[in-house]
C-alpha cells in the first residue's frame, strides 16, 4: 500500500505552534491538519487527501461545506450575526418548528437550542428534575454524554474523563448496556435487553434508586464512544414499559445517533419506541456548533427564567440547521440507509477473510468493526486496531477509534458506494498490514 509520510513538514509546523498555545488535553487521534474538504474528501496543509469515514466524529452531516450550507450561513451572515435570547427572531422560530416536526413522539414538541452535545445533556438532567420533582438516574456502563460537572456524571465510557475530577453530580446509578457481543448478565429473558431491563428492575430499583425518586433514563440508542453497540431487538421496548411502569422518564441521546446516520432521524425510531425528550447536537448543523433538547411538550413546562443561555437560538446555527434539515429529508436520509446497508454487507464479507474481525455491526452509516485477539476468546485487539486506525491515515483514510477495540465509520451522509469501495480497499490493506504484525 503507499503511504503518506505524515505528518508532513507544513503539518509538523502546525503541530509545533498548537502544543505551545493549545490544551493539552485534546485527545488527538493522529496528526492530520486541515486544510480544507469538499464533500467526503478533505486536503491537508502539505497537499495530501484522505476520504473521510469520520465526518469530524459524525458531524459533518452534509458533507464538508456543503453549498446549500455555506450559502445559509453568508446569507444569515449578512444579515445579522447575533441576537440576544432576550428577543426573538424567525430563523430560530421556523428552525425549532422544523425540529418539532420530526420529534419521534406523537405529542406536540418543545425544544430548548444549545450551543453543543453537552449542553443538551445538562439541560435534559435539569428539565427532568425540574418536572418530575425527583433527584436520581439511571445511566449506562460505556456511556458517553458529554465531560461538564453533570453529563460527566452519566458519562462511563473511559475512567480517565472522571480521573482528577470527582465527585461529579450526585444521584446517577450506572447498569450494564446491552452488548449482545459481550453479555456480563446472567440471562433473564431470550433478548439480552430485556434481560438488562430485569436488572434495572429487580435489582437497581430494588437495592439503590426507589422508582419514585427516579427522574429519568438517559440512554444512546446506539452506543457511540462505548463502542457503537447495538442493542437487541427487545431492548427499547421493555426500557419504555419500565419508564411507563414507574413515570420515569426516558430521555435518548441521539446526538450521535441522530439527524439521519442511521437512515432514520433519530435512531430509536428503528426500534418503533417513543421517547420523551431527544437529545440532538453534532450532524444538526453540519459542523455549526449547535445542539437541541427536543422534548414532550407537556415536559417542557418550566416557568419563564429557570434556564437559559447567552448563545441559544444563534441565527446562522439555526439556518445551517435548516439547510441541514432540507438535505437530510431530501435525500441523505435515504442515502444512509441505503450505502449503510451496503458498507455493512461489503465488511461482513471482508470480515470472513480476516480473523481480527471479531464482530461487524451498525445502523445506516453508524458501523462498528470490533477487533479481537481470537473469535473464541473476544479477547481485545485494542494495538491492533489503534494500528489499523492509523496504517489507513497513512493510506489516505480517516476514520477514528470507539470503546477499547472498535472503530467507527460514520462518514458524511452524502457518501457514495464508489468512495465506499475505494474506501474499503485502504481499509482492507490497512487491516492485513496490521494483522500480519500481529493480532494484540
Ligand atoms: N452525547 C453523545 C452521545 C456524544 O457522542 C457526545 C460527543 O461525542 C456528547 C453527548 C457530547 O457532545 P459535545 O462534545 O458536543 O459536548
Amino acid at each position: 500500500m503507499d503511504r503518506l509520510k505524515l505528518p508532513g513538514p507544513k503539518a509538523q509546523k502546525i503541530l509545533d505552534r498548537d502544543g505551545a498555545v493549545v490544551s493539552s488535553s485534546y485527545p488527538r487521534a493522529y496528526p492530520f491538519v486541515m486544510d480544507y474538504g469538499v464533500d467526503t474528501e478533505v486536503w491537508d496543509v502539505d497537499g495530501n487527501r484522505f476520504i473521510d469515514l469520520a465526518a469530524g466524529l459524525a458531524v459533518v452531516s452534509t458533507g464538508h461545506s456543503h453549498p446549500k450550507v455555506v450559502k445559509a450561513i453568508q446569507e444569515q451572515a449578512e444579515k445579522f450575526i447575533h441576537v440576544s435570547s432576550d428577543y426573538y427572531h424567525p430563523v430560530w422560530v421556523e428552525f425549532s418548528e422544523r425540529l418539532a416536526s420530526i420529534a419521534p413522539f406523537s405529542e406536540p414538541a418543545k425544544i430548548f437550542l444549545t450551543n453543543s452535545g453537552t449542553e443538551a445533556v445538562e439541560t435534559a438532567i435539569k428539565l427532568a428534575r425540574h418536572h418530575t420533582g425527583r433527584s436520581q438516574f439511571i445511566a449506562f456502563y460505556g456511556a458517553f454524554h458529554g465531560r461538564t460537572m453533570g453529563s460527566l456524571a452519566f458519562t462511563a465510557s473511559k475512567s480517565i474523563y472522571r480521573q482528577g475530577f470527582n465527585p461529579v453530580m450526585s444521584g446517577v446509578t450506572h447498569v450494564p448496556y446491552p452488548d449482545p457481543y459481550r453479555p456480563i448478565l446472567r440471562a433473564t429473558s431470550d433478548d439480552y435487553g430485556e434481560t438488562v431491563v430485569n436488572y434495572i428492575e429487580d435489582v437497581v430499583l430494588k437495592h439503590t434508586t426507589p422508582a419514585q425518586d427516579c427522574a429519568a433514563i438517559l440512554v444512546e440508542p446506539i452506543q457511540g464512544e462505548g463502542g457503537y453497540i447495538v442493542p437487541p431487538n427487545g431492548f427499547f421496548k421493555a426500557l419504555r414499559q419500565l419508564c411507563d411502569k414507574y413515570g420515569i422518564l426516558l430521555i435518548a441521546d441521539e446526538v450521535q445517533s441522530g439527524m439521519g446516520r442511521t437512515g432514520k432521524w433519530w435512531a430509536i425510531e428503528n426500534w418503533d419506541v417513543e421517547p420523551d425528550i431527544v437529545l440532538s447536537a453534532k450532524g444538526i448543523a453540519s459542523g455549526v456548533p449547535l445542539g437541541a433538547v427536543i422534548a414532550r411538550e407537556h415536559i417542557m413546562d418550566w416557568p419563564t427564567g429557570v434556564h437559559g443561555n447567552t448563545y441559544g437560538g444563534n441565527p446562522i446555527a439555526c439556518n445551517a440547521g435548516l439547510a441541514t434539515i432540507d438535505l437530510i429529508e431530501n435525500g441523505l436520509m435515504r442515502n444512509a440507509a441505503e450505502v449503510g446497508e451496503y458498507t455493512l454487507d461489503a465488511l461482513i464479507e471482508i470480515q470472513m477473510r480476516h480473523p481480527s474481525m471479531g464482530d461487524v455491526r451498525g445502523k445506516g452509516l453508524m458501523i462498528g468493526i470490533e477487533f479481537v485477539q481470537d473469535r473464541t476468546s473476544k479477547k481485545r485487539a485494542k494495538n491492533l486496531r489503534d494500528r489499523i486506525v492509523y496504517r489507513s491515515f497513512e493510506g489516505g483514510l480517516m476514520t477514528f477509534g470507539a470503546g477499547e477495540n472498535t472503530l467507527r465509520i460514520s462518514p458524511p451522509l452524502t457518501i457514495t458506494r464508489e468512495r465506499i469501495d475505494e474506501s474499503l480497499i485502504i481499509l482492507e490493506n490497512a487491516i492485513s498490514e496490521a494483522e500480519a504484525e500481529g493480532l494484540d
